[in-house]
C-alpha cells in the first residue's frame, strides 16, 4: 500500500475547515507514514461568488505545521508545503512568495486554477465557449504559459483539473483532440526534470480516472516521462489518501514502476 500523500488540504486553505491536528491524526489512524500538506496559494484569485481569497497566513501555518511536527514526530513524518496556483500574469508575485518563504517548504505544487480571470470549478469558464473542446484546449495553453513563468516547484498539480469540469453531457476525452496542446506541457515537464502529478480526486469527483486521465499518463510515459508524485487532494479527514488502493495496478498498466516523494524538496523514490 501507498502510505504517503502529498496533497492535502487543511482549514489553512479557504475551501477546507477541517483543522490540521484532525488530518494527522487521520493519517496516523490510516497508517500513513508520511504525509504533506500543500495548503492553497493563489495570488490574485478572482472574486467567487462565496469570497474565498486562497492565500494563507504564511506565519500561522509555518507555526502550526512545527508544533504538530514536534508533537508527533515518534508517529508521522509530518512535511509541509503550498500548491501555488499560477496565472500568466503572476510570475513576478510567485517569485517574490518563493523568495520570501520558499525555503520553509518541503514541496511545491504548480496548479492552473484560473484562466482568463475565471475558475473551471464555476459555470462561467465552459459557458463562455459554444464547444467545450476549445475551452479544454485554452486551458491547456495557459497552463503551458503558467509553467514557463514559473519554475521553483517539483509536481504540476491535477493536469486536467478542467476535466473534472465540463459541463454534463461530457464528451469522451480523446488525446488526439488535445495532443498539439497537451504534447508541449509534457514535453515541458520532462525537459523541466519535473514531476507530474496523479491526483486521486478524479476517482472522488466520479470520474473513470484519476488526473490526469490514463491517455495523459500513457502519453507522458511514451514521450520519456518517469516521475510521479502521488496526492489524493484531500480536504477532509476521510478524502486523504483516497482510492489509493487503486492506484498500484493502475499505475504499472501505464508503465510507472515508482513514485517520488519530496523532503525539502529532495526526491525519494519509492517503488509502487
Ligand atoms: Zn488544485
Ligand atoms: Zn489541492
Amino acid at each position: 500500500m501507498i502510505r504517503t500523500d502529498s496533497h492535502l488540504h487543511t482549514s489553512f486553505s479557504s475551501d477546507s475547515d477541517t483543522p490540521m491536528e484532525e488530518m494527522v491524526l487521520a493519517a496516523i489512524l490510516a497508517g500513513m507514514e508520511s504525509i504533506c500538506f500543500t495548503e492553497h496559494v493563489d495570488p490574485d484569485f478572482p472574486d467567487t461568488e462565496e469570497p474565498l481569497s486562497f492565500m494563507i497566513d504564511f506565519d500561522r501555518y509555518e507555526a502550526e505545521c512545527q508544533r504538530l511536527k514536534a508533537k508527533y514526530s515518534d508517529r508521522i513524518c509530518l512535511l509541509h508545503g503550498i500548491e501555488l496556483g499560477i496565472q500568466p500574469h503572476l510570475g513576478q508575485d510567485c517569485a517574490e512568495i518563493y523568495a520570501r518563504y520558499g525555503d520553509r517548504y518541503d514541496f511545491i505544487i504548480h496548479s492552473t486554477h484560473v484562466v482568463d480571470r475565471l475558475d473551471p470549478y464555476y459555470g462561467a469558464y465552459f459557458a463562455a465557449y459554444d464547444d467545450p473542446k476549445a475551452a479544454i484546449r485554452n486551458y491547456f495553453q495557459v497552463m503551458l504559459k503558467n509553467l514557463q513563468v514559473f519554475r521553483d516547484y517539483q509536481t504540476v498539480g491535477h493536469l486536467d483539473y478542467i476535466c473534472r469540469y465540463e459541463p454534463a453531457p461530457r464528451t469522451p476525452f480523446v488525446y488526439d483532440d488535445y495532443k498539439e496542446v497537451i504534447d508541449p506541457v509534457l514535453l515541458h515537464i520532462i525537459e523541466e526534470d519535473k514531476c507530474l502529478e496523479v491526483n486521486t480526486a478524479g476517482w472522488k469527483y466520479g470520474m473513470e480516472d484519476p488526473n490526469p486521465n490514463r491517455q495523459i499518463l500513457k502519453r507522458y510515459r511514451e514521450l520519456g516521462g518517469r516521475k510521479i508524485t502521488i496526492g489524493s487532494d484531500g480536504h477532509a479527514p476521510n478524502q486523504l489518501a483516497y482510492d489509493y488502493h487503486r492506484l498500484p495496478d493502475f499505475l504499472k498498466e501505464l508503465g510507472f514502476d515508482s513514485y517520488l516523494f519530496f523532503e525539502k524538496k529532495e526526491p525519494r523514490e519509492i517503488p509502487l
